[in-house]
Formats: C-alpha cells, structure tokens, sequence
C-alpha cells in the first residue's frame, strides 16, 4: 500500500530571524517537502502563503543568477510578520529538472540560450511542477482561502486546478540586477509572470 504523505508528519518549534514558526515535514516517495506555518490558520480565509519550489543556488548561496533568494527572504518577513500564514518549500529543485541538470542549464545559457531554451534543450518542459501536493498540504493545515505570494500567474491556475481556494495575489518585489536581468526578462515575456 502506498503510504499517504498526511500519514506520518513531524513538526517542532522552529524560531528563525524572520519570525517564530512551527516546521512540518511530508515526505513523498522519495521527495521531502517543509512547511513553516505561523500562527494558527486553521479555518482562516484569505491565509498568506508562499509556495516556494527549492532553488539550492538561490536560496543558499544567494545566487544572482535568478530571483529565489530574495523571494524567499521576503515571503518569510512577510509571513513571519504577519499574525498567521504558511510558506511551503517544495523539494522539486530547478523547476523539478534537478540540480545537476540546472548546472547543465546554466552551462547551455552562458553560451546564450534563455532559461526555457535551455530547458527545453535539454528534453524538459518548462515547468514540471505539481501542485496535488500543495493542496494536500493546505487541507492538513485546514486553511479555508490563501493568498498566494507569487508573480507567476501559471501558479495560480495550477494551485486552483488542483482544488485550492485563492482569495487574492501578494506580489513579490525583486529588484533586479545586472545577472538577472535577462532571467527575470524571460519569465515575464516566455512564462507571462507579473512584476509589480
Ligand atoms: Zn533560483
């Protein structure tokens, strides 16, 4: 029998300098996904939530190659400021290609393709991500409606196609800089993201 991934979850206390937060882990198959939820937003509408798909060039060594740095460290103030709200960090490096084939990407781009060509390139689609997951993750906190913290309208469609309810949008403001201009060019004109 497969195991469901709401049958077996460990939390703890887990303070961070963006705020007090309680960590919780699901683990499917082989892929292990965090939340950090504030407060209590059980049974609460309009909850701020950051889905965040795991970028180890970014969020750890601060990459300026793209923006998930910045978009983490901002969703976590903005959460960890906030009475309640959950971010969630999906374990689906580089878009779900991995982490080896990022570096692949990232090779292929330095002699001039974009992010999605590169992608594409190398057989993969341009976004593999899954959002089941995420709404099964939301119905374990027994939040009612979020407001999702991204720019990527394809986010939207998928966390609602998946069965989550979406009160409202939080914009996620990254300055750009002169790495990630023509990364953060692409994604508004090839993946139509919103910036502002
Ligand atoms: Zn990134």
């Amino acid at each position: 029998m497969t195991k469901d991934i709401l049958d077996d979850v460990p939390s703890a206390e887990f303070p961070t300098m963006y705020g007090n937060f309680r960590i919780y882990a699901f683990k499917e198959s082989s892929f292990e996904h965090l939340a950090l939820v504030k407060g209590d937003p059980k049974g609460r509408e309009d909850v701020p939530v950051r889905v965040h798909s795991q970028c180890l060039t970014g969020d750890t060594f601060a990459s300026k190659r793209c923006d998930c740095g910045l978009q983490l460290e901002n969703a976590l103030l903005y959460i960890g400021g906030h009475d309640y709200g959950i971010f969630i960090y999906l374990d689906q490096e580089g878009r779900g290609i991995g982490l080896f084939n990022k570096i692949k990407a990232y090779e292929l781009q330095d002699k001039g393709l974009d992010t999605v060509e590169a992608n594409e390139e190398l057989g993969f689609e341009c976004d593999l991500r899954s959002y089941d997951v995420v709404a099964k993750i939301l119905g374990y906190f027994g939040v009612n409606s979020i407001k999702i913290m991204t720019n990527n309208p394809g986010k939207i469609s998928g966390l609602e196609a998946a069965g989550v309810k979406i009160s409202g949008r939080i914009p996620l403001t990254v300055a750009p800089n002169m790495h990630n201009q023509s990364y953060l060019n692409t994604k508004k004109e090839k993946m139509n993201h919103y910036f502002g």
